[in-house]
């Protein structure tokens, strides 16, 4: 039994410390939808189910492919303090300062996110159904990916400073037990973003300066509590896990005054603007007369096996057995 839990809980870590976690992923795409223009939403409300499912192929795809992963984050402490001046915003200028080997070792999270906003603008233009849908799934989760606190530093495990497991901790554990509880998503309307490069640098400065808060507040909280009441087996999908308790969870979440609820909102807010932007620059197809409305066998079978590899991957996870 305790073998079985071991393995559990090392799946679980290891699972959610790609990113938001699936389950905060697959919310921000769909409470998205809900921000778009009518125009819009013909298209995004019947693939709303989807749009969320194919919210966390980005971190499936780590399984398969290397250049995956820079693209999730940013080291971006690696360029010296707060605000980071050092490192040129665009990317042929950081490449020509630190070498395209280098910037990709670090992360490339805000550019990623430029390139995939460029290949959703085309999509709109081409009036491609299927490539619109898919892209706009998946640039959902670089822009959620980017308001992570965790994903703007070095130590995103808190593997420097003996805190182990705070990624999953903040980005999975918190909005779990309280999204669909206590958090408020009603957000508005998607805006249209004049310079997304500068949006999306801002965003992820937001992220760098909230990783000393998310790492020094756990930090603190954790001496004021006794060890056995940090941690509590409870039941999580019918089986029984160590986890964060919930006491532990709640107390993080007030002394943070609801950090990840507003990253939360952020994130909603910014996937539907730059789904919205690329579609106005794009001059606002028709949504309603698309072609190539279904998947081609090709994409199919990319959807199975990004799932097969992702169930490998974390199969090979299972170091306890
Ligand atoms: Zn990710």
């Amino acid at each position: 039994m305790k073998r079985i839990v071991i393995c559990m809980i090392l799946l679980l870590v290891y699972t959610k410390s790609f990113s938001w976690g699936f389950y905060a992923h697959r919310r921000i795409n769909t409470y998205a939808v809900f921000l778009l223009p009518p125009e819009m939403m013909v298209l995004y409300k019947p693939y709303i189910e989807f749009l969320g499912e194919h919210a966390v192929d980005p971190d499936k795809r780590r399984y398969a492919i290397l250049e995956e992963g820079p693209r999730h984050y940013i080291d971006i402490d690696h360029y010296g303090k707060y605000p980071f001046d050092s490192l040129p915003r665009k990317w042929e200028e950081a490449v020509k300062q630190y070498s395209e080997d280098s910037v990709k070792k670090y992360g490339i999270v805000p550019w990623w996110i430029q390139t995939m906003l460029y290949g959703l603008t085309n999509a709109f233009k081409e009036k491609d159904q299927a490539k619109i849908v898919k892209l706009s799934a998946e640039l959902g989760h670089y822009i959620a990916d980017a308001h992570v606190p965790l994903h703007a530093s070095s130590n995103h495990n808190g593997q420097l400073t003996g805190q182990h497991g705070i990624h999953g901790f903040w980005e999975s554990r918190i909005p779990e037990l309280l999204a669909d509880k206590d958090w408020d998503f009603f957000i508005g309307k998607a805006g249209y973003i004049s310079n997304p490069l500068h949006f999306t640098w801002q965003r992820v400065l937001e992220s760098a300066l909230a990783a000393d808060s998310v790492l020094s507040i756990e930090k603190k909280l954790s001496n004021l509590f006794q060890a056995d009441r940090k941690f509590s087996f409870e039941s999580r999908n019918g089986i029984i896990v160590r986890q964060y308790s919930s006491a532990y969870t709640i107390a993080y979440n007030n002394m943070m005054n609801n950090m990840v609820e507003r990253r939360m909102r952020q994130s909603i807010y910014a996937v539907a603007s730059f789904w919205y932007t690329a579609w106005v620059n794009a001059g606002q197809p028709d949504l309603k007369n698309l072609s190539n409305k279904a998947f081609n066998d090709t994409e199919l079978i990319e959807f199975e096996k990004l799932n097969a590899l992702w169930k490998k991957g974390q199969h090979s996870q299972k170091i306890c057995e």
